[in-house]
């Protein structure tokens, strides 16, 4: 019965609702490791965020660097789907392959929509 009780109090310290996602990092079964990147959202799926930022490439042939863009694809969970909106500035880590193209997971917001910068 103490456990119990213990656990409660542990979900609801990060996040207030707990939810029923199996692929939540916080509330189901999906561990993430790996790389973790900065980003701007620029698109908000049901369960899914598109991030996008810059990165810096020599170019050999004129010995300076090019600015290009990276895209990648997170997935929301449920709890979290309120928080996040297109423009914000969130971080993201790598988890294991969920979809073809989704293999990285939301972890939490830093800016919101025009703070700061
Ligand atoms: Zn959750």
């Amino acid at each position: 019965m103490k456990e119990k009780e213990n656990n409660i109090e542990k979900n609801s310290k990060n996040h207030s609702i707990s939810c029923n996602d199996k692929k939540c990092h916080v509330h189901g079964h999906l561990k993430t490791r790996g790389r973790i990147f900065k980003g701007y959202v620029i698109k908000k799926f049901e369960k899914r965020i598109v991030i996008e930022f810059e990165r810096i490439n020599y170019v050999r042939k004129y010995e300076r660097y090019e600015k290009r863009k990276t895209k990648l694809h997170a997935r929301l969970p449920e709890c979290m789907k309120e928080e996040v909106n297109v423009g914000d500035y969130v971080m993201i880590q790598e988890c294991r392959p969920l979809s073809k193209i989704i293999h990285f997971a939301f972890l939490k917001k830093i800016k919101n929509k025009g703070e700061g910068k």
